[in-house]
């Protein structure tokens, strides 16, 4: 099975007093998968000590007009690119498989499979595009131009294959590290982004609409080479840990450590942890708070609109919708739509959640009470069959029905595949069902994930997961022998507290300093952490 498988000058040097002042505190502990009390310590390299003064060279380039200016151009280039790219591609795609195509880059190497190289220079440009939204990963990358934390490291990666991802391998490139990178969804590939890392000398194996066959053979090529072994991975989902642990276990035997960013391929490295199968270290970025906190309220604040909008054109002021999970992502979707003028409905199973959207301003409901009534229906639940057959019988004409969760589990769409129903393509990603009474309902994306699979995602976002994909993989990389047991770890605190402070000068933020006082008083370090490990933010 394919897993599914997302600037300021003058910043005050104290916003980054623990990446400028002394290093981490040698008992800075590494929380382990299930447990509090970790044991083994992360230290800030070297390298990453003194920063500050490099982040704020590089922020100082773009002025804030300068930033805006170019958004704007990212959209209109975005778009450029996109109908040059499908022009470009109109005259040379073609149905052959890049698996039987000989491509060669500009300096002779044909050491990629992507679907067609000429497409280089249209993915440089989104490549551009996303490094302006990345700066932590830029900072990282001008600290490295003296020292290499990642020299000698061989990265394996199977992730998705867009700009942000494009932004972070040449990043790891930078801090030292060679890269082998293949897809980790069959769909997701970025096929002119793809061509250009490939033209810049990465070995990528990937192009959008692989068969499931491509998958596994472009997982094969990264690490089936002559005279390459690698030595970190880089996962999203667990296809390619999975892949090495069935043909090549001996090459544990040189791999320091995994990074795997996915609940999917986090709770298989826990199962193998659980039998005693797990061989080297690995690090859960998924459950990082930079991870969860960001991206799922961040992430989905921003996309909802986009979704919705992209695939219906709608206004949402004094539209009547309802929201049904009032977690992370549903908070998200809510925030957005109150600030356009929509009436928001929410419904909650949970008494805690309920009362934070009671005490936010939503009306809390039972689906049924409102389901004759709304205009949008969002799901954002991770449960399954929350909206039933039943309830898109009730709906209104035209009501929009779509759904945030992970999974495609959240409207009963198979309920809807009866003879009496009929559906409507009307445009990619947007269905009408439309009953014997001439009563039709606006399903998006065949219920999933909306903004996944109709809008973009916002780069910032992904900047944040990012570096700490890159932060796990310095640290695991360079950890001395028997800091680490074959088991999986958190991320601790600090580095999440680190990530954060990277992307504040983009908000010309000003972090205020603890007195020594007022760190003895709160019993912390000046330095952080400053929460405790079951802090909730
Ligand atoms: P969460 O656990 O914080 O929130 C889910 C909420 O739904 C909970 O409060 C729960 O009580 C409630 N709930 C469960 N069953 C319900 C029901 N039948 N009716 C009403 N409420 C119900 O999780 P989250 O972080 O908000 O993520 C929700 C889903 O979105 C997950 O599937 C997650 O994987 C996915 N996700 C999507 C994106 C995206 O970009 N679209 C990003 C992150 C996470």
């Amino acid at each position: 099975m394919l897993l599914g498988h997302s600037a300021n000058p003058g910043i005050s040097k104290r916003a980054f007093r623990f990446a400028s002042g002394p290093r981490f505190p040698p008992a800075c502990t590494m929380e382990k998968w299930d447990s509090n009390e970790g044991t083994s310590a992360f230290h800030m390299p070297e390298w990453m000590i003194q920063f500050a003064d490099q982040k704020q060279e590089f922020n100082k380039r773009p002025t804030k007009i300068g930033r805006r200016s170019l958004s704007r151009s990212i959209s209109q280039s975005s778009t450029d690119s996109y109908s040059s790219a499908a022009s470009y591609t109109d005259s040379s795609d073609d149905e052959t498989s890049p698996r039987d195509k000989q491509q060669k880059n500009s300096k002779g190497s044909s050491d990629f499979c992507v679907k067609n190289i000429k497409q280089a220079e249209f993915g440089r440009r989104e490549i551009e595009i996303a490094e302006q939204e990345m700066p932590a990963l830029m900072a990282l990358r001008k600290r490295a131009q003296g020292e290499k934390p990642l020299a000698g490291a061989k990265i394996v990666g199977c992730t998705h294959i867009t700009a942000q991802t494009a932004v972070l391998m040449e990043t790891l490139g930078a801090l030292g590290a060679q890269c082998r990178w293949a897809a980790c969804n069959i769909y997701s590939t970025l096929n002119e982004v793809a061509a250009a890392l490939a033209e810049s000398g990465f070995p990528v194996f990937a192009w959008k609409g692989e068969s499931e066959d491509d998958f596994w053979w472009c997982i094969d090529r990264c690490v089936n080479v002559e005279g390459w072994q690698p030595n970190m991975i880089l996962d999203d989902g667990g296809d390619l840990t999975h892949w090495i642990y069935k043909k090549y276990p001996n090459m544990f035997k040189k791999i320091k450590g995994i990074v795997e960013e996915s609940v999917t391929g986090v709770h298989r490295l826990y199962q193998l942890s659980k039998a005693g199968k797990l061989c080297v270290p690995a690090m859960n970025v998924n459950d990082s708070v930079t991870k969860q906190k960001f991206d799922n309220l961040y992430c989905c604040r921003e996309s909802i609109l986009d979704g919705l909008k992209r695939t219906t054109d709608m206004m949402f002021g004094g539209k009547q919708v309802v929201v049904c999970g009032y977690g992370e992502v549903g908070k998200g979707c809510c925030a957005a739509l109150k600030a356009m003028g929509s009436v928001v409905y929410v419904t909650e199973i949970d008494p805690i959640c309920a009362l934070q959207a009671c005490m936010d301003g939503f009306r809390l409901v039972k689906l049924t009470e409102v389901i004759r009534q709304v205009d949008i229906v969002i799901t954002c639940t991770g449960n399954k069959n929350v909206v039933t057959r039943e309830h898109l019988d009730r709906m209104k004409n035209s009501c929009i029905v779509c759904n945030m969760g992970h999974s495609n589990t959240e409207i009963d769409v198979a309920s809807l595949r009866t003879p009496e129903l009929t559906w409507e393509r009307v445009r990619s990603q947007v269905d009408h069902v439309i009953w014997p009474d001439g009563k039709r309902i606006v399903l998006l994306a065949e219920g999933r994930l909306l903004n996944l699979s109709c809008s973009t995602v916002p780069t910032f976002v992904l900047s944040i997961t990012a570096t700490t994909q890159a932060l796990a993989l310095i640290e695991l990389y360079n950890a001395p022998e028997g800091r680490y047991k074959q088991d999986v770890y958190l991320l601790p605190k600090k580095m999440d507290e680190y990530v954060a402070s990277l992307h504040l000068p983009t908000f010309d933020a000003h972090l205020t300093e603890l007195t020594d006082e007022q760190a003895k008083y709160l019993g912390l370090n000046k330095n952080g952490p400053f929460k405790p490990n079951y802090y909730r933010y």
